[in-house]
């Protein structure tokens, strides 16, 4: 990234000094027994990495982007704990980054500061049992009442759930196109009528909680609803490309480390009585984890480049997502690998890598459903340069 110097070299290093010191005590038995740490979250809030993105006046540091990328790499590089990770994902980029762009003034003063300094958690309700991909098609309802709405509808696999403060929230209020059709709301836990499931296990990530929330005639005052009624397919559709840019900003800090660790590993390793070292089939791997982890980093980049420039980031942030996700499933596999034996043990932590990687090829727009996306995209383009074509030549 052009003018990542000096001072972000420096930022990315104190996060990952703060989180190897303070966010990796006792991960294994946490993961195992799912257990979340929230000393860890107040550390991070105390470190600032909730605030990032949020303007000082609600009491964070609004820095600029490039910053933020170099703090989440270093977060990644330092921090074992990747489900901890997974819930500041959920909380900045489903949570308070949609405040930050489409919160009033009112719902910013009310919201933002408690998100900020630790108190409080975020969550984004948008998947439901019958609408994840195709999220536009989301059935929760919000009807109108006289001084505000009434929410029916059940979400499922929200992060952060069962520990969140405000649920930020996707629902139909009309029935037309979802364009025109769905609404954003800022609901706080305790509404009488929202209710949280008991946490889900799940195969990685299990330090962070997650479950389902149902909306069971839920009133809401009208000041609930982030912008104008009908804009909420287009407040999603900015989540998703915030959250599809940066969520694996984290996951670089990871695979760097993890890339050293393999690194050092081949090269002190003799197996029997030959150096790993001496082995191609074993040195090759090294050589693609690195394309990866540097083609993903390239991709993010160059998404972050256009949103710093208030441009759309929209097919970049899909692209940097795919590679993302799938270098790290890839490159935890390798990982695994190249240590053998004690690779695929508890104790070596590689196991719970490549099983906390698998989820970000679900999360945020599946692979296949991104790669879906990014063709449409290049096939509406190329029929557009045909039609000028075609254009031209009558
Ligand atoms: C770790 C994790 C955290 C999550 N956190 C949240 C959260 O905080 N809030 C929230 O609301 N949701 C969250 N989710 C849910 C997530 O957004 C959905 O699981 C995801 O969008 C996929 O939806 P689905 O599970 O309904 O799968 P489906 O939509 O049923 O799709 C199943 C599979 O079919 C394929 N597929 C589907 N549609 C297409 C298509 N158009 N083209 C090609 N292939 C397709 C894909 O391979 C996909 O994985 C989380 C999920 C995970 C795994």
């Amino acid at each position: 990234m052009r003018g990542h110097e000096a001072e972000h070299d420096e930022l990315k290093r104190a996060a990952a000094a703060f989180a190897a010191r303070t966010l990796n005590d006792d991960v294994a038995r946490r993961d195992r027994e799912e257990d979340v740490s929230l000393p860890g979250w107040k550390a991070c809030a105390e470190f600032g990495l909730q605030g990032m993105l949020v303007a000082p006046e609600y009491g964070g540091a609004g820095m600029d982007l490039r910053a933020v990328v170099a703090t989440l790499e270093g977060l990644g590089y330092g921090c074992r704990d990747r489900g901890l990770v997974s819930s500041l994902n959920a909380h900045l980029w489903g949570c308070v980054q949609t405040l930050n762009d489409f919160g009033s003034a009112g719902q910013k003063v009310e919201l933002l500061p408690g998100l900020v300094d630790g108190r409080w958690i975020g969550a984004n309700a948008m998947t439901e049992p019958e609408s994840g991909s195709d999220a536009l098609a989301l059935r929760t309802r919000a009807r109108r009442t006289d001084d505000g709405y009434v929410l029916d509808g059940r979400k499922c696999f929200v992060t952060n759930a069962p520990a969140a403060e405000v649920f930020i929230v996707y629902a139909r209020t009309g029935d037309g196109p979802a364009f025109s059709s769905l609404s954003c709301f800022a609901v706080r836990a305790g509404t009488p009528g929202l209710s949280v499931a008991p946490p889900a296990s799940k195969m990685g990530l299990r330090t962070s909680p997650m479950s389902d929330v149902f909306f069971s005639e839920c009133r809401v005052p009208s000041s609930a609803r982030l912008g104008a009624e009908g804009s909420g397919a287009m407040m999603l559709m900015s989540t998703m490309e915030w959250e599809r840019s940066l969520v694996l900003a984290v996951a670089v800090g990871g695979m760097e480390y993890q890339l050293e660790q393999c690194a050092e590993q081949v090269a002190r390793r003799v197996a029997g009585n030959h150096p790993l070292r001496q082995r191609q089939a074993v040195t090759q791997k090294l050589a693609e984890m690195k394309l990866r982890l540097e083609a993903g980093r390239g991709l993010l980049y160059r998404a972050v480049e256009l949103k710093r420039a208030g441009k759309s980031a929209f097919m970049e942030s899909m692209l940097a997502k795919i590679a993302l996700s799938e270098a790290g499933v890839a490159n935890a596999r390798d990982a695994m690998q190249i240590h053998g034996g004690y690779g695929y043990m508890s104790e070596a932590g590689l196991e719970r890598e490549l099983r906390d990687a698998l989820g970000s090829t679900i999360h945020s727009g599946a692979t296949e459903v991104l790669k879906d996306a990014v063709a449409m995209l290049l096939l509406a383009g190329s029929a557009g340069l045909a039609g000028r074509k075609g254009g031209g030549t009558a």
